[in-house]
């Protein structure tokens, strides 16, 4: 992908790696001024930084779409299109795999870039009905895991509880074949508990507004809203978004896609025992024993579940009030305090959802995944939660963090691998580039004996009474010397006097920034554990989807062998994403949020300052021009600026290269500032460019 000369203007640069002078402030300023003039959309090369114009523009048209199909990537705007086409045609036409990136804070975008991805890919590709059929699938898997996935939050009315990747298959003609998509980590603890202001998922306010009476008695549910304990009562209808209509959307996408009533129906009724577990009430008993216990204090909604699931009402209150604890050869029963009863209820919901979430993803795999061996080429779409710095950021924070540490780690080499092999490809020397090497922060986090999250492990298995503080100690005493570690103790024995920490809290310098995590809740949310009677409950349901969602409910099954914790699942899942994206050619969506209300036309420069810093941005314009800021074709280069020597002006007949280089050396750059390649001319500075556009229009 070449530098635009079409777009050569100096104020608002639509390639910021012709920047001059570079600094964030210039860098901002020139988003700034190119979001006044409602170009959203600005490259570092072939990445695109697209600021959220919280407006609806009219340039995602079919006209638009034909205007960048084939289009001359420096011929046109900056627009995601033009990355999309881009990727397509290299896919299509050089067979090879593509990736495409999508990153930024809540609210930035990414969502729904990666949906015009997918369409400008789908209008693009051929028409034939088979081809038409796998489109339309692939597409209307969006309605669905938004209504599963999505919830409002203070961010985004429809902002993605979980990170996606989907990779879409094509055969050799370039028409999609179909689809796998793969899903991280899910914020499920939005089922039991939301902050004022924001929802629950949108499943359960669309099921609510949208299903007929007759489902809705089917499903045992009431209309209201607010008699339900895990829907917050205030704020449970959006004014922008019809949550009636998406749910008879979201039941024709289900269609669209291959699900069968009966699956729809199955679905549905899980999703309704999610919601009805949220008013299950405990209170507190006497034994004959004279011991505490919890018992069921109003039995009508947990019987109803048990008729939804097909399950004694026995079990089930057996399992939400009392444990079976092993102790060598016995089994005891123990009965719960309420606290634990309704920990254990809420454990128990939130594992339903997340893991019906799951078979969600694969049940619309198991419909677009191609079934032939046929050779395909793939693109895959990645849109994943952008870096987290709140005022309190937790065990998910640090989990988020940790992917996109890895994300940038995964860019830099990426950039970098590819700037040299273009070098190379074009005969031209290489010269190393300085930049941050951030494999230090990811060893911290992942390594697999003294990291963070295997130190976290292993105070997880550690028998005996486990807690936080034993794990913050242990962290401090073992990254007492790592520099991108920072505890009470370093900040003491290094004399920082910057904001101290507070208690039980630890602090990580990422490439983006410093951010301080607080240890509470890492163990219980790392070891994810649910009571053994709750899944043994489940798997005892004549349900059969719940049930199949609780394999190690089956006695004959129970290990005793501990599930893989939350934090090892997600390390070797981005793992295996890492290797995956490696393996194909990657392009890059960098999404900004201009500001914190949601307006259009709104730009503040403070909060747009820390995202480029999250991004990385300065540093991604520096690696790119880290040896020429400037690559070109001699064929158009030379037809731009042959006026401005007699020798090549107005015609030139022996080749481009030789009238480039003629041409250049009229001008008497300095030698070091050019270079000359096999196909194309290379200009080290902005500054050199910059120069011949105003000798050109000088002219
Ligand atoms: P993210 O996935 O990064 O959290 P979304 O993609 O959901 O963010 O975008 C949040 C909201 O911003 C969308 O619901 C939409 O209203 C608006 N928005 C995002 N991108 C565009 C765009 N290109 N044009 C118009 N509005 C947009
Ligand atoms: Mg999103």
């Amino acid at each position: 992908m070449e530098g635009s000369l079409s777009l050569l203007d100096a104020e608002a640069v639509a390639d910021l790696v012709l920047l001059d002078p570079l600094t964030e402030e210039s860098l901002v300023q020139t988003l700034q001024e190119r979001f006044r003039r409602r170009d959203i959309y600005t490259y570092i090369g072939n990445v695109v930084i697209s600021v959220n114009p919280y407006q609806s523009l009219p340039i995602y048209t079919p006209e638009k779409v034909e205007e960048y199909r084939n289009c001359s990537f420096f011929a046109v705007k900056p627009h995601i299109y033009a990355i999309a086409d881009d990727a397509y045609r290299s896919l299509r036409d050089r067979d090879r795999d593509q990736c495409i990136l999508i990153t930024g804070e809540s609210g930035a975008g990414k969502t729904e870039a990666s949906k015009l991805v997918m369409s400008y890919v789908a209008a693009v590709s051929s028409k034939g009905e088979e081809v038409n059929k796998v489109k339309e699938q692939l597409l209307q898997s969006n309605p669905v895991l938004e209504a599963f996935g999505n919830a409002k939050t203070v961010r985004n009315d429809n902002s993605s509880r979980f990170g996606k990747y989907m990779d879409i298959e094509f055969d050799f003609k370039g028409d999609p074949l179909g689809g796998v998509i793969s899903n991280y980590l899910l914020e499920k603890s939005r089922i039991v508990r939301h902050v004022k202001g924001e929802r629950n998922f949108h499943i359960f306010y669309q099921l609510l507004a949208g299903a007929s009476p007759q489902l809705l008695q089917q499903l045992k549910l009431r209309q209201d809203c607010g008699h339900y304990g895990y829907l917050n009562h205030e704020g449970s209808s959006l004014p922008a978004m019809d949550d009636a209509a998406n749910f008879h959307a979201m039941q024709d996408a289900m269609r669209i896609i291959g699900f069968s009533p009966a699956e729809v129906t199955e679905l549905l009724q899980v999703t309704a025992v999610v919601l009805k577990l949220g008013n299950v009430q405990l209170s507190s008993s006497f034994q004959a024993s004279g011991m505490e216990a919890c018992s069921i204090s109003e039995p009508q909604e947990l019987r109803e579940i048990c008729e939804l699931i097909g399950l004694d009402p026995g079990t089930l209150e057996r399992a939400l009030c009392s444990r079976t604890v092993k102790a060598r050869d016995e089994t005891v029963l123990t009965t719960l305090t309420v606290p634990q009863g309704y920990y254990g209820r809420d454990a128990l919901a939130k594992n339903i959802y997340s893991r019906l979430f799951d078979w969600l993803v694969k049940r619309i795999n198991a419909s677009i995944q191609v079934k032939s061996d046929k050779q395909r080429k793939v693109m895959g779409v990645l849109d994943i939660y952008g870096f987290e710095i709140f005022q309190d950021n937790g065990f998910e924070q640090f989990i988020i963090n940790y992917c996109n540490e890895k994300l940038q780690q995964i860019f830099i080499l990426m950039t970098l691998k590819e700037e040299q092999e273009e070098y190379v490809r074009e005969g031209i020397q290489w010269t190393p580039v300085e930049f941050f090497d951030n494999s230090i922060i990811c060893n911290l986090i992942e390594n697999n004996t003294t990291g963070i999250l295997a130190m976290l492990d292993e105070e997880c298995l550690r028998p005996g009474v486990v807690n936080e503080d034993t794990f913050l100690t242990k962290l401090n005493q073992l990254l007492a010397t790592h520099k991108h570690y920072e505890s009470k103790e370093t900040q003491n024995a290094r004399r920082v006097t910057d904001a101290s920490l507070p208690l039980r809290c630890f602090r990580i310098h990422h490439y983006a920034g410093k951010v301080t995590y607080n240890v509470t809740g890492f163990i219980e949310k790392n070891n994810d554990l649910l009571f053994r009677d709750l899944s043994q409950a489940m798997w005892a349901a004549r349900h059969a989807l719940l049930r199949s969602l609780f394999p190690e409910g089956d006695p004959q099954k129970a290990s005793l062998k501990l599930p893989p914790t939350a934090g090892f699942q997600f390390k070797s899942s981005v793992a295996m994403l890492m290797r995956n994206l490696y393996s194909k050619n990657p392009n890059y969506i960098r999404c900004i949020k201009p500001n914190d209300t949601k307006s259009a036309m709104v730009f503040t420069p403070e909060l747009v300052l820390a995202q480029v810093r999250y991004l990385g941005l300065l540093e991604n314009v520096r690696v790119r021009r880290a040896g020429y800021a400037f690559r070109q074709l001699y064929g158009p280069f030379l037809q731009r600026y042959k006026m401005l020597n007699a020798q090549t002006w107005p015609h030139w007949d022996c080749g481009d290269r030789e009238g480039t280089e003629v041409l250049l050396a009229g001008l008497e750059f300095p030698a070091e500032e050019l270079a000359f390649g096999h196909t194309k001319i290379f200009i080290r500075s902005p500054r050199t460019l910059f120069d011949l556009e105003r000798r050109r229009q000088e002219r």
